[in-house]
């Protein structure tokens, strides 16, 4: 077993097996947003570096891409037994730089190592094709291989897992990587690094580098070495690095913004759709991208869910993510406090009605307090932008049509969530929504046996299932003739 020491606050980046500092000497402070106190330091990385770990994956990639796939899968399945008997150290850890509550994090880092070795299984089953020949005397062979060096760019609201999502097919498809986690939340993604190390996964297979983003971005874009980009984070970034990767024509995954909208009709489980309906929004304090933005309840059922869902909502216990008990805990950082108090604003200024919370928690700092907001209007803010808060606006419908169109009515696509009793309802509904991921009477539904990802402004590709490696792979056709 792994012991703490191993990978607990690594103040150092990962390139091609060595742990070091940045070129100038430079760091950046990490804080611990429950109490705003600087837990550690990481390198403040750039172009150079960056660069060094491109070539380092490059030079690891010749003899990684010819391992076996059974040689991957067992590397991957002692990264997952590695996660797991750390579970609880790499939870508080998880808690301590990005504040969710620690069973929030331990689910989180449970979560990694499930997909981890999801892709171990898959390592093993990345089969090709003989297709039936036109010709008598030629053979058509497709296979499949590793596409090359990956960068992988990750967001600090789940640090842990959405690395996961990629080393894992990464590995499992021969590919390495030069990964660069959010600054907010860097030590999990370099206890990644600290994990691969002791697994005997080869030196230069995966780098962590941290520091500016906008460098490190930009000199993983313009590699040619680098053959595919993975990103998880806002649709603006997303955007960019799309742009960017035309110069090279690499390929791209992009798992971006959501504006997830939650429909509760008449013929509803009223108390299942309050239960569902607080774990789409309040999951890791509304921040993550399939958080409900968007309640539109039906007038039949309207007051009494509001009712419910508020109560709900105020009996939800804010605290410091470490301690027992603890269902919410701080935003991020004060941006995103502001962007939640500017939200409420202008829909109270528009006639929105505060039935719970609505203002800054007592226990200051960037706790906030876990809001619903009735008599929402599409001219509010939260209507087309993502909240990324614990904040949730009723919206009142009519007709079914209706509610399906204002599910519709914005350029995301990702998680969306319905509640109904009514079979047919059931698959009308879940057809007519333009989303990636839907929930037909439940809040929570990622796993990593299914398909993640968004449609439209949400994103390109699918992380997770048997879907979720294709992106890592190359197709390639063998025609043997002169038989
Ligand atoms: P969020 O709103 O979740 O912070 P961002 O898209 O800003 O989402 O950040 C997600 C990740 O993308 C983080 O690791 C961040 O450092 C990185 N990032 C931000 N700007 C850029 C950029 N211009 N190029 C590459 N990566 C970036």
């Amino acid at each position: 077993m792994l012991q703490k020491t191993h990978y607990w606050r690594r103040e150092a980046n990962l390139i091609g097996g060595e742990w070091v500092g940045a070129d100038s000497g430079e760091t950046i402070d990490v804080t611990n947003p429950a109490t705003g106190e600087t837990i550690g330091t990481i390198p403040k990385c750039g172009k150079a570096e960056t660069e060094r770990a491109i070539e380092a994956a490059a030079e690891a990639f010749e003899s990684f891409k010819k391992t076996s796939a059974d040689e991957r899968a067992k590397l991957l399945r002692a990264l997952h037994d590695a996660i797991m008997d750390n579970q609880d150290a790499l939870a508080e850890l998880l808690t301590l730089e990005q504040g969710k509550p620690l069973t929030e994090s331990r689910g989180e880092v449970g979560m990694s190592a499930a997909y981890v070795l999801w892709f171990a299984e898959e390592a093993r089953r990345i089969y090709g094709d003989l297709i039936p020949s036109p010709w008598k005397d030629r053979r058509i062979m497709v296979t499949k291989q590793p596409v090359g060096v990956i960068g992988a760019i990750t967001p600090w609201n789940f640090p842990s897992s959405m690395l996961s999502r990629k080393i894992g097919p990464a590995i499992a498809a021969g590919c390495t990587a030069v990964v660069k986690p959010a600054t907010q939340t860097p030590y999990s993604g370099l206890a990644w690094g600290a994990l691969c190390e002791e697994v005997g996964i080869p030196k230069g297979v995966v780098n962590v580098v941290t520091g500016s983003a906008r460098d490190i971005g930009a000199a993983l874009m313009e590699s040619s070495k680098v053959r595919k980009v993975t990103f998880t984070g806002s649709t603006e970034v997303g955007k960019v690095l799309i742009r960017q990767s035309a110069d090279t024509v690499k390929k791209v995954s992009m798992e971006l913004g959501g504006n997830a909208p939650f429909l509760v009709f008449d013929d509803a489980d009223i108390d299942r759709a309050v239960a569902g309906g607080i774990a789409a929004k309040f999951r890791n304090s509304g921040q993550t991208c399939v958080c409900t933005n968007r309640f539109y309840v039906q007038s039949g059922i309207y007051d009494r869910f509001a009712e419910k869902f508020a109560e709900a909502a105020k009996a939800l216990k804010v605290g410091s993510g470490l301690e027992e008990g603890t269902q919410q805990g701080p935003l991020i950082d004060d941006n995103a406090v502001a962007k939640v108090e500017e939200l409420i604003g202008d829909a109270v200024d528009k006639g929105g009605k505060v039935i719970a919370g609505g203002k800054r928690h007592e226990l200051g700092g960037t706790f906030f307090e876990p809001t619903v907001i009735a008599d929402a209007k599409p001219e509010m803010r939260f209507s087309k932008e993502e909240i990324f808060g614990p904040v949730s606006p009723l919206f009142k419908f009519e007709t079914e049509e209706e509610a399906v169109a204002l599910a519709n009515d914005t350029e995301y696509g990702l998680a969306c969530y319905f509640y109904t009793q009514d079979l047919g309802r059931a698959f009308r509904v879940s057809e007519g929504l333009d989303y990636g991921l839907v929930g037909v009477n439940e809040g929570v539904i990622t796993t990593e046996v299914a398909p993640f990802g968004g449609v439209k402004e949400s994103g390109l590709g699918r992380e997770g299932s048997k879907y979720g490696i294709d992106d890592y792979l190359e197709i390639k056709y063998v025609c043997i003739g002169g038989l």
